[in-house]
Order: C-alpha cells, then sequence, then structure tokens
C-alpha cells in the first residue's frame, strides 16, 4: 500500500496535477476531490462518472484512504470507536458520537502522546505524527452525515503536531466543507502553538486542558515541561482578541486533588474577564491512583464558578462500555460537547 499514492491529504490542486501524471485532463482531479471529499466513497469503482480504464489505473497507482478500519465498538448509545491501521503498521483511535441534532468526531493527532497526563491510560508512549492525510482520513470514515462538529482531541497533543493539524484543518474546511467554527483544536497549553493558531485568522475553536489552578498542581498532574499557566492565559487573550472565539477550559475532576474549594476559588479568578466556558469532567478511573469525586464535591466545585460568573457545566459521560482515545477522559466531555456557531 505504501508505494502506492495516497489521496485523501491532497488538495483540488493537488488531485489535479496527479490526474495529469496520469496522463488524464486536470478536471479528472476535481472529479476526485468531490468523490473522495465529498461523497465520501471508499472505492475506486464507485467513481461512476470516471472512465473505466482510469478507474483500473488509480486502482494500480493510488490508494485512497491511509486509514484502514481493523476493529470498531458500538456503545448502546451509539457511540462508535474506531481502530484503524495506518500505511507503516501504527494505529490510531477515533471516535463518533451521534447526538439527535449534530455528531461530533474526535480525532487524534498523533500516535501516541508526549504529554504524558498522570490520570491518562493512554498517553504513555510517544510513536511520531500523524500526517494530514492521516488525520482527515478519520473524520472521512467516521462521518455519518454533512457537517459534524470535530474535536482535535483524540490522542496526542494537536499543537505539537502543528503544520500537519493546520493543512487537516484546512482540507476539512475547504474540501469536506466543514465549517472552521465547528472544528476545536485542544491543547494541554502549548503557548507558542496557541499564538501561531491565532494569526493564521481561522476561525476553529480552542480547548484548553488545565486541570489544576496553579503550576505547581499542574506539573504534578502533566509532568511535561509545559509554559507557565499565567503564559498559558495570556496566549488564551490573544486567541480570544484575535478569532473572537470564546475559549473552553477542560478540568478534569479528581477526588481530593484538584477538587477543592480553595481550586474552584483559584480557578474562577484565573478566568475572571476572559469570555470562556469551563467543563467539569468527573474522573472516570481508569488510573488506580485517582478517583471519583462525590456528587457533592462535584456540585460544590461547579456553584463556586458559577456564583463568580464563570459559564460552567459538568459533563456526564455516554457508551462507558467502550473505551476512550485519550484516556477514557475527553470522551466524556466530547459525548455530550456542543460547539456552538
Ligand atoms: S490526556 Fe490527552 S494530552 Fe494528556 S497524555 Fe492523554 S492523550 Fe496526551
Amino acid at each position: 500500500m505504501t508505494d502506492r499514492t495516497i489521496l485523501v491529504g491532497m488538495t483540488t490542486q493537488e488531485l489535479e496535477a496527479f490526474a495529469e501524471q496520469l496522463g488524464e485532463p486536470k478536471y479528472r482531479g476535481r472529479q476526485l476531490a468531490m468523490w473522495i471529499y465529498r461523497k465520501g466513497v471508499i472505492t475506486f469503482d464507485a467513481m461512476t462518472d470516471l472512465p473505466k480504464a482510469f478507474r483500473e489505473r488509480l486502482g494500480e497507482f493510488a490508494v485512497i484512504n491511509p486509514l484502514q478500519v481493523i476493529d470498531v465498538k458500538v456503545a448502546s448509545d451509539g457511540t462508535t470507536k474506531y481502530l484503524s491501521q495506518l500505511p507503516d503498521g501504527e494505529t490510531v483511535e477515533f471516535v463518533f458520537i451521534p447526538h439527535s441534532d449534530w455528531d461530533t468526531i474526535c480525532v487524534s493527532t498523533q500516535v501516541g502522546c508526549p504529554i504524558g497526563c498522570k490520570f491518562c491510560a493512554s498517553g504513555t508512549s510517544f510513536s511520531r505524527n500523524l500526517t494530514a492525510g492521516e488525520i482527515v482520513g478519520q473524520v472521512l470514515i467516521a462521518r455519518h452525515r454533512e457537517n459534524p462538529n470535530i474535536v482535535f482531541m483524540g490522542m496526542g497533543e494537536p499543537l505539537l503536531n502543528f503544520d500537519n493539524l493546520v493543512k487537516a484543518i484546512r482540507l476539512l474546511n475547504r474540501e469536506v466543507g466543514i465549517g472552521a467554527r465547528r472544528m476545536t483544536v485542544s491543547t494541554v497549553g502549548i503557548v507558542g502553538g496557541i499564538r501561531k493558531l491565532a494569526q493564521l485568522g481561522m476561525q476553529v475553536n480552542l480547548a484548553v486542558s488545565l486541570h489544576a489552578p496553579n503550576d505547581e498542581l499542574r506539573g504534578k498532574l502533566i509532568p511535561a515541561k509545559l509554559p507557565p499557566i499565567a503564559e498559558v492565559m495570556k496566549a488564551c487573550w490573544e486567541y480570544f482578541q484575535a478569532t473572537k472565539r470564546r475559549i473552553t477550559f477542560e478540568y478534569v475532576l479528581l477526588k481530593g486533588v484538584n477538587d477543592k474549594v480553595e481550586h474552584a476559588v483559584e480557578l474562577a479568578r484565573l478566568l475572571k474577564g476572559l469570555p470562556c466556558h469551563v467543563n467539569l469532567i468527573p474522573y472516570n478511573p481508569t488510573v488506580d491512583e485517582f478517583e471519583r469525586p462525590s456528587e457533592s464535591a462535584i456540585e460544590r466545585f461547579r456553584q463556586i464558578l458559577a456564583d463568580k460568573g464563570i459559564p460552567v457545566t459538568v459533563r456526564h459521560e455516554r457508551g462507558t462500555e467502550i473505551q476512550g482515545a485519550c484516556g477514557q477522559l475527553r470522551r466524556q466531555h466530547l459525548a455530550t460537547l456542543e460547539v456552538k456557531t
């Protein structure tokens, strides 16, 4: 498979050039783009307005999607987790979450994750960045209907794979036709990446996985060397000023660790004035070290933020009988995530 040209990941212009290389007129590339990105076909035979001889040559020289689905798990609520193999044998997970009015697809951006959050069951090893085609390929497989929300919250830190992330966002926007405002990039707080994303002038949403209101506690939960929270907040303000998009903060609530009154008060102080929304994600134990807080502790934390004027939601999980892509944690939030446009 790897010595054939992979088409998902190419722009219409690149597909036009590829069609010409195969001795076809340029417009055949536009037809390819339409079939692959808009109609989502998975075989060349399904591209019925292409001449049979061209379809045969495509079969010889090209593959459509770099991902091959090797496992699918469907929860009773319809939440679907896909496991796919990449051309080099690595695997990647992504999740489809249905809702009555909109769907959400949670995609991975790296194989493994270099951040290593202590409470994450899956982010323990890092292998490589995904290509733009491998990111877009997840959406094409998991898409059930038009215009889903796309959240870059699966395995990996998207902003550490910046160029491929941005190429994927552009492909999803221009080729697949998904509005930038329906996409959310979730970061653990890579300040340089937040700034670069702000400068691109795209209207994508930013979600920051904070999980602690101060550097000391954050350092215990997220061992990767990260810029201080004060720097992250500055970058968030810049992001808001550049895009006018409200920032989402994700906060996994861990019993006795970051769920105390003083943590809620400190978090509220940190976010004061910034147009934002906090998603509280009660921990669903996957790592022995941590426990889920009691319902009263969750409610107390929520109430403190709400009383201080911070918009806040407690996220409840769905599809719990299947494993999520990002240590089960982000999916709990994703299951009910609504990206407002
Ligand atoms: S929670 Fe997300 S950012 Fe943290 S280690 Fe896991 S995959 Fe990486």
